[in-house]
């Protein structure tokens, strides 16, 4: 059975009393703005609301990529967009994914960092759902407040660590609002189905606590059983309203981030995105960088910059894509070495969080990151630190000097973050790198030859995984399916995008990339029993045929 298309609830509600004349217009899902046809501004009491022309939904493109463009800096471009997606739907995503690459920069990374950190002072018409520490034992009474009633899929953070911009508390629900519209303009999930949630449980952010005009409760960050409770009945509240939901963790600091996962993954259909999300797409873009190199998975050696959820999150994919070649977890552990805020991962360290005792070993310290490089001689440095121009000429040299083709990945988000930047890497490398960086960075000209950096960034891999696990009714979201997901990306890079020297494809096929991991992630899902739902004829055309497409419903 295909989930609830855009069309069916639309039109399920279309267009009633309550929908006609002025009301019609201030309803972001239904609003068609200057484009109602003759025939609908009859039928829906707006003759004298609207100016007398009649637009194409293409002339109404026109006129929003106009403004977008003069305007003058990237907030300024987002704020737009913001009103827009709060006015006209379906116009929003309209333009975002004809103009993906141009857009995705402006609603996600880089530009909602800097909406973030600014969010009290831009704040304009609430858009979300909040439960605070206030809202004990009401969840759930709250929760029916919200518009719509098919919700398939909730981001949810508590804005501990938003992208590499540590906390920024309530501020932070510029990331679910935007991982959310990626949902929608990558994998088509219908925008009623989406929730974005933000549990404020307060901040350490001192700047935030000391002004006025920050919208989240005023108190420290509380952790340990006040919080816990909070997340539970926050999570029991959801699966009760929406049987069945997605919930997608995001932006949490890591001590939260890898016990809720452990300890909710199999009540809840749950992930973390930025510890199984940023595993795919960086494994995945190592099988695109093996097919340049020639080289073997078996063969690589990983020194990670940040011990994480991204970094662990990674090394853990890696892993399991070894296991897949027959090599056992401890072999390919050994093959991950990780850098980060004391030094070289030792296991002679005093003490160290559970997630990185596994990548612990046994070494001399070393505080230094181009002695790390120069003695471990890594294929690959992968930077998830949060901490920018940490990749260093010297750095990047030393890996070139080691390998002929070597790997550098600059994953911290946003961009001001990257440890380098891609014309650095090419730079420095005499255009050997093999390079992708988690924000996006302009194509790079050096001598003759254009180099076209990947976006290693898990846009590529979250909304087709959850596209997939809706599709198919999963029960559970394993690390097996992102690890499909991760060979489905990497399945999908051309031989033109290789000669490019770029590991994902373009992110104008976004739409198609997501529907094949949707795909791939919902045969898994069938053929290990992991639903209650009967495996379609045709997974793929099953998917099409749900995914949201931005077209006005008619309403006459
Ligand atoms: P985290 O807070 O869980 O981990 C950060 C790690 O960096 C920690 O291990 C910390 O010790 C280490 N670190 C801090 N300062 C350091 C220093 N000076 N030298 C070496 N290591 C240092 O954060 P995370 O979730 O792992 O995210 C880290 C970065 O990765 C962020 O910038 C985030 O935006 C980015 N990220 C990118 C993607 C993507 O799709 N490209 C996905 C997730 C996260």
């Amino acid at each position: 059975m295909v989930p609830e298309t855009k069309e069916k609830s639309l039109n399920d509600h279309a267009p009633s009393e309550l929908y006609r004349g002025v009301k019609i217009l201030h309803d972001p899902v239904r609003n068609k703005g200057t484009a109602y046809t003759d025939a609908e501004r009859d039928h829906l009491k707006l003759r004298g609301l609207l100016p007398p022309r009649v637009h194409s939904p293409a002339e109404q493109e026109l006129r929003v990529l106009g403004n977008i463009r003069a305007k003058s800096t990237d907030l300024e471009r987002y704020l737009y967009l913001v009103a827009l997606q709060d006015r006209n739907e379906t116009l929003f995503y309209r333009v975002v994914m004809h103009n993906i690459e141009e857009m995705m920069p402006l609603i996600y990374t880089p530009t909602v960092g800097k909406a973030c950190q600014k969010f009290q002072h831009i704040f304009r018409t609430p858009r979300g759902f909040y439960v605070s520490l206030q809202d004990r034992g009401h969840i759930k009474e709250y929760m029916q407040n919200w518009p719509h009633k098919q919700v398939k899929i909730i981001v949810a953070t508590d804005g501990e660590r938003i992208l590499g911009l540590g906390d920024l508390g309530a501020d932070g629900m510029g990331i679910p609002i935007g991982k959310l519209a990626l949902y929608t303009a990558c994998a088509g999930i219908h925008p009623t189905h989406c929730m974005p949630v933000m549990i404020d449980v307060g901040t350490d952010n001192e700047a935030l606590l000391n002004d006025p005009l920050y919208n989240g409760l005023e108190c420290r960050r509380v952790r340990g059983d006040k919080y816990d409770e909070l997340f539970a009945e926050f999570i029991e509240a959801a699966k009760e309203m929406f049987p069945g939901v997605l919930i997608q963790l995001e932006d949490f600091g890591n001590l939260n981030a890898f016990r809720l996962l452990e300890q909710y993954r199999d009540e809840v259909c749950l992930f973390d995105d930025d510890i199984q999300g940023t595993g795919a797409v960086a494994v995945s873009g190592i099988f695109g960088a093996l097919q340049i190199t020639g080289g073997k998975l078996s063969e690589q050696k990983i020194l990670f910059l940040g011990a994480g959820e991204a970094g662990i999150g990674i090394a853990d994919t890696f892993v399991a894509a070894l296991a897949e070649q027959g090599v056992s977890a401890e072999q390919a552990r050994k093959r991950c070495w990780f850098m980060d805020s004391q030094g070289l991962l030792v296991s002679a360290r005093p003490s160290m969080a559970a997630h990185k005792k596994p990548y612990a070993h046994d070494h001399p310290r070393i505080d230094d990151l181009l002695e790390a490089v120069n003695t471990l001689k890594p294929t690959a440095l992968l930077g998830l630190s949060g901490q920018p121009a940490r990749f260093t000429k010297e750095v990047v040299v030393a890996m070139t000097a080691i390998n002929e083709r070597p790997i550098v990945f600059a994953l911290s988000n946003p961009t001001s973050k990257a440890e380098c930047t891609a014309e650095q890497a090419y730079t420095w490398s005499n255009g050997r790198a093999i390079f992708a960086s988690g924000s996006p960075f302009d194509p790079v000209k050096l001598g003759n030859q254009t180099f076209v950096p990947g976006q290693g960034n898990n846009a590529y891999i979250f909304p087709g995984v959850g596209l997939g696990a809706i599709i198919s009714g999963a029960r559970t979201v394993t690390d097996e399916m992102f690890l499909v997901a991760a060979h489905s990306l990497a399945n999908q890079v051309t031989e033109a995008d290789l000669e490019r020297g770029r590991v994902y494809p373009p992110l104008t096929d976004i739409r198609k990339v997501s529907a094949r991991i949707a795909r791939d992630v919902a045969q898994l899902v069938y053929d290990q029993g992991l639903t209650d739902k009967k495996r379609p004829d045709d997974i793929l055309a099953e998917i099409h045929e749900y995914m949201y497409q931005p077209v006005y419903p008619h309403y006459a």
